[in-house]
């Protein structure tokens, strides 16, 4: 029986239209998009293209998107870059939910003598408009909050705080690598400055971020070189994989709201099904404002058995993550995000993360529920794991 793949806020598998596209860059069309002659022409016809695709997504402009190496370097750019800008002390302010690419960038500016505000979020995982409005320092220089939570699927009211962050003379950036073509983002209708993206959570390339830029924002390079990239992110472009990513936006775009309604549905349908079947089992985040596939659960009394579970299901052909930390190298650690919801630290270990993609069947949910109640109820909370042959090995963690 085929495997079924409940992993995507980790990767995504790429859609068949999106390597479609991007095979012609592989092969004949491999020109450098900086080349003057036709081959290079063709790279950068392409390039353009998709740089207009990406906006499009965002309702921005074409030349207001830098492709990046990834959403990490996207992230690392809004933060760094900013800040290099600053006249004077700066400071940021952010969440301790972020994902890794923004948390260790803040520490990075700590030490280099910027001070950093995280704003505390609920249970929920919501940060609140008035510890925003009250965070303000006059050096403020940028506040940055995820758009959606790649562990719990929170989703944040990012244009809320954009218009807060605005008021005060700061930029505001978001973190949407997993809310990118899933919530719609708008940066004409609220004052967003910056947004950071990534292909390979949408059925695109591995690789390939961008970062919107606003007209008018001043940022420092932190990628010297050639200047390509209006001098923003030097290196040769990776052709190839742009183009996926414009045909990835260009998907997403016209298919997000139907697909939207059909994961959430599915999503809904797990929910419905394991409130019956499990009752023990409970969602984490918040139950309506999150991410339209992305479900977080735990099981009351249970929840240090979660990475067993993850791992008892891979072996009956389901792949999922265990909320165990923010990456699979730390996987013995309560995660610092359910610690911030104010999770204590051993039921800061025990989240499932489910997340459908656009290759998801109902047949496929189904199974999955069967697979999880029969699991779940072998699970025996007093089983001394580490003496069962079959069962011992390293925990498996979130992959984000
Ligand atoms: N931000 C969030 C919220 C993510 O989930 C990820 C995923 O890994 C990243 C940033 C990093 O993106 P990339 O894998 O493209 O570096």
């Amino acid at each position: 029986m085929s495997r079924i793949y409940f992993d995507h806020s980790a990767t995504t598998p790429l859609d068949p239209r999106v390597l479609e596209g991007m095979l012609p860059f592989l092969v004949e069309s491999f020109g450098n998009a900086s080349s003057q002659h036709v081959k290079g022409r063709e790279a950068r016809e392409a390039v353009e293209t998709a740089r207009a695709q990406v906006a499009a997504l965002l309702n921005a402009d074409a030349n207001e998107i830098i492709f990046t190496g990834s959403g990490t370097e996207a992230d690392n750019l809004a933060l760094i870059g900013a800040v290099r800008t600053s006249v004077g002390p700066a400071h940021v302010i952010s969440s301790p939910i972020e994902h890794a690419a923004i948390l260790k960038t803040c520490e990075y500016l700590e030490e280099s003598g910027v001070s950093v505000t995280r704003l505390p979020v609920d249970s929920d995982g919501l940060v609140d408009t008035l510890d925003l409005e009250a965070a303000f320092r006059p050096e403020t220089r940028i506040v940055s909050v995820m758009a959606a939570s790649n562990l719990v699927g929170t989703v944040q009211p990012i244009a809320e705080l954009a218009e807060i962050t605005a008021e005060h003379g700061a930029l505001f950036h978001t973190d949407a690598v997993q809310a990118g073509g899933k919530v719609p983002i708008d940066v004409k209708s609220s004052p967003i400055d910056l947004v950071s993206l990534s292909a390979h959570k949408l059925h695109g390339p591995k690789g390939i971020g961008a970062l919107f830029v606003r007209r008018g924002v001043a940022l420092a390079p932190i990628v010297l070189g050639g200047g390509q990239e209006r001098g923003l992110r030097s290196a040769t472009e990776n052709v190839a994989g742009i183009v996926g990513f414009g045909v990835v936006a260009e998907i997403a775009r016209k298919e997000m709201d139907a697909e939207a309604t059909r994961l959430r549905n599915l999503r809904e349908k797990i929910v419905r099904v394991l409130a019956q079947t499990v009752p023990q089992a409970y969602v984490i985040g918040h139950p309506e404002k999150r991410l339209p596939g992305h479900l977080s659960l735990a099981f009351a009394g249970q929840e240090v058995l979660a990475g067993r579970l993850v791992q008892l299901l891979d072996r009956a052909g389901v792949a999922v993550s265990a909320g165990s930390a923010c990456n699979a190298h730390h996987a013995d650690k309560p995660s610092h995000v359910l610690l911030a919801m104010g999770y204590d630290a051993e039921r800061a270990r025990g989240l499932v993360r489910i997340t459908l993609g656009r290759f998801n069947t109902e047949t496929e949910v189904d199974r999955f529920l069967e697979i999880l109640t029969r699991l779940v109820e072998e699970l025996n909370p007093d089983m001394d794991w580490t003496t069962s042959p079959q069962l011992a090995g390293p925990l498996q963690g979130v992959t984000v």
